[in-house]
């Protein structure tokens, strides 16, 4: 997803962390009211537990590519490969920029989302086998695509959500958010279940902005 508007503060709760373990290589780290198991604040720096020379930049899928309507399965194994592909995906998700991506636009059909939605880019997080738990209100946001470059529109979206999920290294953490984080959250995990943000809008809408991606493509050469 493309940045708009200002991020809120989240409640994370039910994370527990553990300072020496190779989990905490920074992927799930650093999101501002992170707390260790033993409640005080996780905050290293990105550039000390991300060593840039392990990190890959991956192709991001663009609309239509039919394997964006792929249904992602569920993450079973929680190993290096997991912790190596969500790296790259937050590599990746900088280098648009971006501010959320999901494996499904890097052709992994993998329960797996990155989001930071900081202003410093300082703040990611990874959310593994993402869930649903409540919403509710609603608001409408302009969003944007890192599938669907240089095209915008407004999606009405859950103005609160509580989410479960698991870290990278597959211990369990709930969210409930509202703001930006929460239409993030809601726009990456529809990429898991194959949806893009454009199936939101009505057909007239809908293909003024496709056209308008072609525009966009073209310019780019
Ligand atoms: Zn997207």
């Amino acid at each position: 997803m493309y940045p708009n508007g200002t991020p809120r503060q989240a409640k994370i709760s039910h994370l527990v962390t553990h300072g020496s373990e190779p989990a905490l290589r920074g992927i799930l780290l650093g999101y501002p009211r992170l707390k260790n198991a033993h409640g005080a604040p996780i905050s290293l720096p990105l550039s000390a537990c991300r060593p840039a020379s392990t990190m890959a930049k991956l192709d991001i899928l663009e609309f239509p590519d039919p394997r964006l309507r792929l249904e992602a399965k569920p993450v079973e194994a929680f190993d290096s490969r997991l912790r190596q592909l969500a790296d790259d995906m937050l590599e990746t998700m900088y280098e648009a920029p971006g501010i959320g991506l999901a494996a499904t636009q890097v052709n992994e059909q993998k329960r797996l989302l990155v989001i930071d939605v900081s202003e410093n880019h300082d703040a990611p997080m990874v959310l593994v086998n993402p869930e649903l738990l409540d919403a509710r209100g609603s608001e409408v946001c302009q969003e944007g695509c890192l599938s669907f470059p240089g095209v915008f529109a407004d999606v009405e979206r859950k103005e609160w959500i509580r989410v479960k999920a698991q870290d990278v290294s597959g211990k369990p953490l709930e969210i409930e958010t509202d703001g930006l984080l929460a239409v993030c959250i809601q726009h990456e995990m529809d990429h898991l279940i194959g949806k893009v943000f454009v199936d939101y809008l009505s057909p007239l809408k809908r293909s003024l902005l496709l056209r308008k991606l072609e525009k966009q493509r073209r310019k780019a050469g």
